[in-house]
């Protein structure tokens, strides 16, 4: 009996802070921007990554150059994908601008790229599919050059996207921040109705979509949300997310400090993770991501105790 109650204490004062926050994690989701640039340099940012254990990053440069200066830098464990954005507004103007799909294949096409994203399609500003023929043409694309597609839809209803995943079902979709204001069960007609879609739950944490939160005030994951992070192991991700502060979506003209903030994202999604049972935990925190980007071979989930 003593011996079990020491054991016990052994586990709870070593575990949250200690073995689980070592273990290694993939980043589905960072933005690097000129915009952040400014105040992380592709150096700071690559030993940033080291800081939190993040074996392998997905980084969306804006323009879509800057994620190639972190590839260069770490090319084991940078994934960069192609994003059209280039200026201000280009979140809400790429979809009506058919250049961009020029654009989008050279970039697949000179093999520096390993996907397209992220794409943005918010009620209010995003045409219906059918008119949306940049978008079509993208979601062609991404499934001639067998890459994952990165998509943010924000509507209330999953049918965006349930027209999205069957009409492409050779593409595969990465679903930004998991429908960001959808249900859970929203988002399980989806999983059900494609199996060609993979949702990442980047910036669902209590600084970003702070009405729609996956936990309560005290960190435990909601019930409905563990119920089909259990039910669907396999079709999600993590990531950060890093735009800071948190309005920046479309700010140009002051410095984002994202990358500072990575700590604080991942220390959120971790303390929920260590909720899972550890082979699920394991799939979301990194071997999904590994997967989808075709980097099984190059990189490790386990942590090899060297750091
Ligand atoms: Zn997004």
């Amino acid at each position: 009996m003593r011996m079990k109650r020491y054991i016990l204490v052994v586990l709870i004062a070593c575990c949250p802070a200690g073995l689980l926050a070592r273990q290694p994690v993939a980043d589905m989701h960072l933005h690097y921007k000129w915009s952040q640039q400014e105040v992380t340099s592709a150096e700071q940012a690559i030993g940033l990554l080291a800081d939190e254990h993040i074996v392998m990053g997905v980084v969306i440069g804006t323009p879509a150059e800057l994620a190639l200066e972190l590839a260069r830098l770490a090319p084991e464990k940078i994934v960069p994908v192609y994003s059209p954005y280039r200026t201000a507004g280009d979140w809400h103007r790429w979809v009506y601008d058919p250049e961009v799909v020029t654009r989008a294949r050279a970039a697949l096409d000179s093999g520096a790229y390993q996907g397209i994203g992220e794409l943005h399609l918010v009620g209010g500003f995003a045409p219906r599919l059918e008119q949306a023929a940049v978008l079509q043409a993208l979601l062609k694309l991404a499934g001639e050059y067998g890459v994952p597609i990165l998509i943010h839809t924000e509507f209330s209803r999953p049918d965006g996207m349930l027209g999205l995943c069957r009409g492409f079902p050779g593409t595969r979709i990465l679903w930004a921040h998991a429908g960001a204001i959808l249900a859970p069960e929203q988002v399980a007609r989806v999983f059900d109705a494609c199996g060609n879609v993979r949702a990442g739950l980047a910036a669902r944490d209590p600084w970003r979509f702070v009405n729609n939160p996956i936990t309560d005030g005290h960190g435990r994951l909601l019930p409905a949300w563990r119920a089909l992070l259990l039910r669907y192991p396999d079709r999600f991700l993590l990531g950060s997310d890093p735009v800071w502060p948190v309005d920046q979506l479309d700010r140009w003209d002051e410095p984002d400090t994202g990358w500072l903030e990575l700590g604080r994202f991942w220390d959120y999604h971790r303390a929920w993770l260590a909720q899972l049972p550890d082979s699920v935990a394991r799939k979301i925190r990194c071997e999904n991501a590994l997967a989808l980007f075709r980097r099984t071979e190059a990189v490790s989930c386990v942590d090899n105790g060297s750091e």
